[in-house]
């Protein structure tokens, strides 16, 4: 096999045809990688929470879509720029990129790279797709598509990983877990002896929790609506437990402020996506002082602040990926997943073969799910 192919392969790959339709496994044709591209031949997908969302038209209502933004691969040619990569690495899709040279890349304050941006328009770089079917054009999830046997990225979007970490914590670590560990870690930047609470003890939640265990936070609060992520949740480092079974007499941010000597916690993480939470989160931090990072994302396109919280010193902020920047920081973390210092076996508790993929979205209704990991 040649080094950069000019072939295009046919292969099996997700398509979502419409909003809210389901997902059909389908025959489609993926080009030769172009100028700074490689082709991956995935090893193995998940599902995260946005998955969902994006069969409803997250982050842009463009169909048909291959779906799925979340997996490991092998990197099967590659394009006649490529340097960084070559045939046979194994490689994570990441949609933040890092340039290193950027504005915002030479900031320790953001990750969004300028030049190799989060794209929302669900083609590559140039505007074009490389996957199409029966000669239609398909859009992929963002800048790439992860439920597909073979799939084509810009190689400033993938991060090469050591051979030696085992595909579904690649998987992992591509999207959720990492967004909610690196929010602790990197976006709030939790300080030692430091109270945090954190809405939805999914993946994205409980890599907070474990962030902020790293971190040296003394008092991790979980909260969910699923009374099982009560013993998840003290895996990871949680300290206290809020369940949140619609019976309690108490709002969230009065039951965060009695575990908190009524003072309530210096972060506060919205990892859940539902929208009347939000004000929940930043009710629950300290008046002055506290951060609210808002990751979850819903249906919504806007939603109602309450104005006096925030008026009293309180700070709301969102960020992508956690504030991982993918060529300074996730390294690190990938070198902790080699030293087996993050819970990441814990995080998996259902597996579906690429054909199966709509019984993946039933399977992350049933209350012991956490991550499906997606056989290709
Ligand atoms: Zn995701
Ligand atoms: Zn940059």
């Amino acid at each position: 096999m040649s080094n950069s192919s000019s072939e295009v392969i046919t292969c099996k790959a997700i398509v979502c045809w419409g909003k809210g339709e389901p997902l059909k496994i389908e025959e489609i044709q993926v080009e030769a990688p172009k100028s700074s591209e490689v082709r991956v031949k995935m090893l193995c997908a998940s599902v995260c929470h946005t998955d969902i969302l994006s069969t409803r038209g997250f982050p842009s209502p463009l169909f048909p879509r291959v779906m799925g933004h979340e997996g490991v691969g092998v990197v099967e040619s590659i394009g006649e720029q490529v340097n960084g990569l070559k045939q046979g690495d194994i490689v994570i899709p990441t949609y933040v990129a890092e340039c290193q040279t950027c504005e915002n890349c030479t900031s320790e304050k953001t990750n969004l790279c300028l030049t190799y941006p989060l794209t929302f328009n669900c083609l590559m770089l140039d505007g074009t797709s490389r996957m199409s079917i029966r000669g239609q054009s398909l859009y992929h999830t963002f800048s790439f598509a992860t439920w597909s046997e073979y799939m084509v990225i810009n190689e400033n979007y993938v991060v090469k990983i050591h051979p030696s970490i085992a595909p579904s914590h690649a998987s992992f670590l591509s999207c959720g877990y990492s967004t909610g560990f690196g929010a602790a870690w990197k976006d709030a930047k939790v300080e030692e002896g430091s109270s945090v609470a954190v809405f939805g003890l999914g993946t994205v939640g409980l890599g907070v929790v474990e962030g902020a265990r790293i971190r040296g936070a003394t008092k991790i609060i979980g909260i969910d609506k699923n009374p099982r992520k009560k013993e998840k949740g003290h895996v990871y480092g949680m300290t206290d437990f809020i369940n949140l079974d619609g019976s309690d007499k108490y709002s969230i941010c009065e039951s965060v402020r009695a575990l908190t000597d009524g003072k309530g916690v210096d972060y506060s993480f919205e990892c859940s996506g539902v929208a009347p939470l939000v004000n929940e989160a930043i009710e629950s931090t300290k008046i002055g002082t506290g951060k609210t990072i808002l990751m979850g994302t819903g249906d919504h396109q806007s939603l109602q602040i309450n104005f006096l919280p925030l008026l009293c010193g309180r700070t709301l902020k969102g960020c992508v990926y956690g504030g991982i920047k993918t060529k300074s920081d996730l390294p690190i973390l990938l070198e902790k997943c080699r030293n087996k210092e993050i819970h990441l076996d814990e995080l998996l508790t259902h597996e579906v073969q690429l054909e199966d993929i709509n019984k993946a979205f039933e399977l992350l209704k049933q209350p012991d799910c956490v991550k499906v990991l997606v056989k290709i």
